[in-house]
């Protein structure tokens, strides 16, 4: 391994100042479970580290606001929001993702911030945070700013993060009435990388939708929204038919790519099943 620098700023400002803008080799690292990863794969080989762990405690915690949003530190571990009563409580298919996303020794290093950041189309959460129209808030020399999630993931492992710039928050609106599911579909264990994830966030009116989203992961190179079949499922029955007839229309629709965990044809496949699964799992009156 290259020799590089391992900085721990005790601030986001000094953490800020230590990373360079203009070197790409200088990376912010949080958990380092993808970092580390990625260098003994020779893909990253950066001359600075800068630690995000040190920092003030306030962007490792997790608030409810006085309007019902959530607003988890950056720098929050995954095992920390899996086990935080607020999140289970207003926000519980966020807490289910967690504890199905890698194993535990993976979760309870990880940063919230450096998941988000990492961009592999494969990660659990951009999908769920998708539906819940939650945005990043990013900080940087240039001072702060905030973005939805899903602007965030630009491409395979790229985002729309300026060089030097820090997620330090993500913010959650509140869900009111809405109800959320996420399945996420893997070829081996549970907690494995998904072949397929599938996020669905419903609003009911008596037995009907009022409004639906549907986002795909892990079958293209970002979390895809399904917007015009999420669509022809407002104010119709949800019958066992019409979720068959959507599921296979997503998967006409899509289009799905190859990768380690799949074909394209087995992904559509498994979404043309899991898509009624997921509105059913989150549908009014299912048990969840
Ligand atoms: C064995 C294994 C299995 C896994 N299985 C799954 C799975 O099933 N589902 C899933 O979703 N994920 C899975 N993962 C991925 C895991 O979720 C990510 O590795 C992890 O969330 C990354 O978080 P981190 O804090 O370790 O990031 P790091 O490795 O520290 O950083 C990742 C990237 O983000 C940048 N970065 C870090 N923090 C910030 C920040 N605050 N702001 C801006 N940029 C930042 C870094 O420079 C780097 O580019 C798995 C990982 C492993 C090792």
């Amino acid at each position: 391994m290259i020799p590089f620098e391992y900085l721990k700023p005790r601030s986001i400002a000094e953490a800020i100042g230590m990373l360079q803008p203009g070197d790409p080799d200088v990376r912010p690292v949080s958990g380092g479970t993808a970092v580390m990863l990625m260098m003994k794969a020779g893909v990253l080989r950066p001359s600075r580290l800068v630690s995000l762990r040190y920092v003030e405690d306030e962007y490792k915690q997790v608030r409810v606001t006085e309007s019902g949003e959530l607003h988890i530190g950056g720098m929050a571990t995954l095992s920390s929001l899996e086990h935080n009563d607020d999140i289970k409580r207003g926000w519980p298919v966020l807490a289910k993702a967690f504890r199905k996303l890698s194993n535990v020794r993976v979760r309870n290093v990880a940063m919230i911030g450096g998941n988000l950041a990492h961009a592999d189309p494969h990660l659990d959460m951009p999908p769920v945070m998708t539906i819940l129209g939650a945005r990043v808030q990013i900080q940087g020399a240039r001072g702060t700013r905030e973005m939805l999630v899903e602007e965030l993931v630009k491409g395979y492992y790229e985002t729309a993060l300026e060089p030097g710039e820090i997620i330090t928050k993500v913010i959650v609106p509140p869900m009111h009435a809405a109800n959320a599911a996420y399945i996420k579909v893997t070829t081996r264990a549970s907690h494995d990388w998904p072949t397929l994830g599938v996020a669905v966030c419903l609003q009911p009116e008596q037995d009907r939708l009022r409004h639906a989203e549907l986002v795909v992961g892990a079958a293209t190179d970002r979390p895809t929204r399904l917007a015009s079949v999420a669509r022809s499922l407002v104010g119709i029955e949800l019958s066992d038919h019409a979720l068959r007839e959507a599921g296979e229309r997503a998967a006409h629709e899509l289009d799905v790519v190859d990768d380690q965990h799949g074909s394209a044809e087995y992904k559509k496949h498994l979404l043309s099943v899991y898509l009624g699964r997921a509105v059913r799992l989150a549908a009014p009156g299912a048990v969840n």
